[in-house]
């Protein structure tokens, strides 16, 4: 089968002859229609982090990588229940951006593509189920501001999933350098702050007022929640998202930071905030069994819009191209399209 192999920083092209995996009891294979590529496979593709979980082994060595795709079930495993072949389905594993992949059978990495979600929307579910579990921790209130830093698909989709929540939202301010995914925030119908305009904090400031602390008096703006879908980026020229999250959000043990953006290297960070404004940082990593489930229906229900966020596709032969497109300003989604029907 064609797969795209992942050598070394940018050295990751499609090969063929690599054979099809073979699965275990309790794993099933798809055949790929739709992988997409994510920020982690980013931070892999340019310094080699998170390389040991982001690829799947082959038995001949080959580092395949991709772990947000969906397709259709070509085999079984034995001791699989509720599965059967020719079923439509989102995987969450890794080796997608390959023809075939197995796929172990649990709500986590294994779920059905309701009628009516394509095979491309379907692969950016786990982004989805990310987002709502962020969202879900940031535990907000009636009418609570949320920042979303950085609105590639991940900060989209949280802005998506805050959208959709039963409850009022306060201001929604998203953050980025990348004038197309602000655009694309613009269009969901949330406030925009690019950090190439001016002093970040005081751009949030002006849509959200502020809400004084007494003790050690400060002015920070009114600001409940960050959620940092930024982390760091070597390349960034500015102080981290997250210190700038430091300084943004209210104190008196109001404000609430969700860290979900990887870090590509160490920190520097003033903590002082933390102390004199009781600020709560809560990590979040993947999402919760159901959120998959979750996803797919708010899909299938029209509640949120997923084919907008897809920017960029190409065949497999294409990773290369795919990658470099991903890496660009341009990019929100991009799809990489292993087999056809
Ligand atoms: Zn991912």
């Amino acid at each position: 089968m064609k797969a795209g192999v992942f050598k070394d920083p940018y050295d990751l092209v499609a090969e063929d002859g690599i054979e099809v995996p073979e699965i275990e009891a309790n794993e099933v294979l798809i055949e790929v229609r739709a992988c997409g590529i994510c920020g982690s496979d980013l931070h892999m593709y340019r310094h080699n982090s998170h390389r040991g979980v982001l690829n799947r082994v082959s038995k001949s060595g080959k580092e395949i990588p991709g772990h947000e795709f969906s397709g259709v079930i070509r085999k079984v495993g034995a001791d699989v229940e509720g599965f059967a072949e020719g079923e439509r389905v989102v995987g969450v594993g890794m080796g997608g951006f390959a023809e075939f992949v197995p796929v172990p059978c649990n709500p986590f990495q294994l779920v059905k593509i309701p009628d009516g979600v394509s095979f491309q929307e379907a692969a950016t579910t786990e982004p989805m189920a990310d987002a709502l579990q962020m969202v879900r921790k940031a535990q907000l209130k009636d009418n609570e501001n949320v920042v979303v830093y950085g609105v590639g698909i991940i900060g989209l989709s949280v802005i998506q999933a805050l959208l959709s929540q039963d409850k009022a939202i306060g201001k929604i301010v998203a953050i980025d350098i990348s004038a197309v995914r602000l655009k694309k925030a613009k269009e969901l119908g949330v406030y925009c702050v690019n950090p190439l305009d001016g002093d970040v904090v005081e751009q949030v400031r002006e849509i959200c007022g502020t809400t004084p602390v007494s003790f050690p008096p400060s002015n920070p703006p009114s600001v409940d929640v960050v959620i940092d879908c930024a982390g760091y980026i070597k390349s960034m020229k500015s102080e981290s998202p997250l210190q700038t999250a430091l300084y943004m959000v209210k104190g008196d043990a109001i404000g609430r930071i969700v860290c979900f953006g990887a870090y590509e290297s160490d920190l520097a960070i003033n903590f002082m905030p933390v102390i004199d404004k009781q600020i709560s940082i809560i990590g979040s990593q993947g999402y919760a069994s159901e959120d998959l489930v979750i996803a797919l229906e708010m899909m299938r229900s029209g509640k949120v819009n997923r084919n907008d966020l897809i920017t960029h596709q190409y065949p497999l032969a294409d990773i290369d191209k795919a990658f470099s497109a991903q890496m660009s300003p341009e990019a929100i989604k991009v799809m990489v399209l292993p087999t056809e029907a």
